[in-house]
């Protein structure tokens, strides 16, 4: 089978898939994701929707949409932070696109814990495109990654598709699928040239996902938040990784009990945007955007009424999400829009930081 076949059971499988059932995240689980980090993520990316809302003219209703929300824990932080404008929480209607349901439980109780902000009515979707009609404000943080991509190998008879098959124990292992691509069209330009050996991945359901996205933005006004880890050239090179106890594991020795995923190649996502004559405004690294949604004014209002203890893991969050050797610089954030949006805030040079309330979360 192929690597996005092999992906797509070892993470989707009904009975066995890695994310049919369970709750991945967190210290007990196998990876923390941003959110989970800090408040501080949840409530700069609340910043920046409603400033994209006002540029959006604050249309009231609108769609308020999150592709894998997780536990909620960036969507409950964006709500609390988005407080300092009423109009957006009562004109937000939240859609969450999940398949999982134990995170669906979670997803529901994390936003029933902040239900105090108002009525909060939350509908759930299988995918993307069940999403209602209507002015959209989109979120994803860490989907694109879960996404199955496609392998090809350079060979000495062109790009062959890099497939994985049975070995003589019973267990899997990667092969190279005898015959080549007939036509090198799906290799990117910049990379169709590499020399033997070298290996190409293809986010192909990333670029449909992308395509929907930015077809529904050229007709409906909206912007779209993506943020992931992966690289901002298409380049050649093997990304597919799997992830269990927050340690890096063998990519096909436990299917279904391990996070497999692979980096995102965010010039095939601006590509896939670009052709259908929306606005794309990115990649900028992690760290850049935070810093000019102005977290570390953010970290120093929060650390003012912190314990010591506090104080320290403000701190440690701050460094985890911004440093270049953390996630500052390997997680990429990229921004679609409407065309004729204003630009999209903390994503120029002339982007302003923005100030919070001393408020923490709860
Ligand atoms: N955004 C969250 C969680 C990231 S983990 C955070 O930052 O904490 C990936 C999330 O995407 C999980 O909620 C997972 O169940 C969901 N997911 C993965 N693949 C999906 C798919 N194809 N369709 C819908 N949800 C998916």
């Amino acid at each position: 089978m192929s690597v996005a076949d092999f992906m797509a059971s070892a993470l989707h499988h009904p009975l066995y898939g890695y994310y049919s059932k369970r709750d991945p995240l967190g210290r007990g689980g196998d990876f923390t994701t941003a959110p989970e980090v800090s408040q501080m993520f949840g409530e700069l990316i609340g910043v920046w929707c409603v400033q994209s809302w006002r540029h959006m003219g604050a249309p009231d209703p609108f769609i308020l949409a999150e592709l894998g929300p997780g536990r909620a824990t960036l969507l409950a932080d964006l709500l609390r932070a988005a407080k300092v404008e009423p109009g957006f929480l009562s004109a937000a209607r939240i859609h969450l696109v999940e398949l999982n349901d134990t995170l669906k439980e979670k997803q529901r109780r994390t936003l029933s814990d902040i239900a105090a902000l108002g009525d909060i009515n939350v509908e759930w979707h299988d995918h993307f495109h069940d999403l209602p009609a209507g002015p959209l404000l989109l979120i994803a943080n860490e989907f694109f990654d879960c996404l199955p991509i496609r392998q090809f190998v350079r060979t000495a008879r062109g790009w062959c598709e890099r497939c994985i098959d049975i070995n003589r124990e019973g267990g899997f292992r990667f092969v190279v699928a005898p015959d080549p691509l007939a036509s090198d069209r799906l290799i990117p330009s910049a990379v169709r040239g590499a020399a033997q050996g070298s290996l190409v991945e293809i986010g192909a359901a990333a670029m449909a996902l992308m395509t929907d996205i930015a077809l529904r933005l050229r007709h409906d006004p909206g912007r779209a938040l993506i943020i992931d880890y992966g690289h901002q050239q298409s380049a050649v090179g093997d990304t597919l990784q799997a992830v269990k106890n927050h340690a890096y594991h063998d990519v096909l020795s436990d299917p279904g009990e391990v996070d497999v995923t692979a980096h995102v190649d965010f010039d095939a996502l601006r590509r896939a945007a670009l052709a259908q004559h929306v606005t794309v405004t990115g990649p900028i690294s992690q760290g850049d955007f935070f810093t000019a949604l102005g977290i570390h004014a953010r970290a120093e209002s929060l650390a003012k009424n912190a314990t010591a203890l506090e104080k320290t893991d403000i701190a440690s969050a701050l460094k985890r999400l911004c440093a270049p050797d953390q996630m500052g610089a390997l997680f990429k954030v990229l921004a679609i829009s409407s065309p004729g949006l204003a630009a999209p805030p903390a994503m120029g040079a002339h982007s302003q930081g923005v100030l919070l309330g001393t408020h923490d979360r709860s």
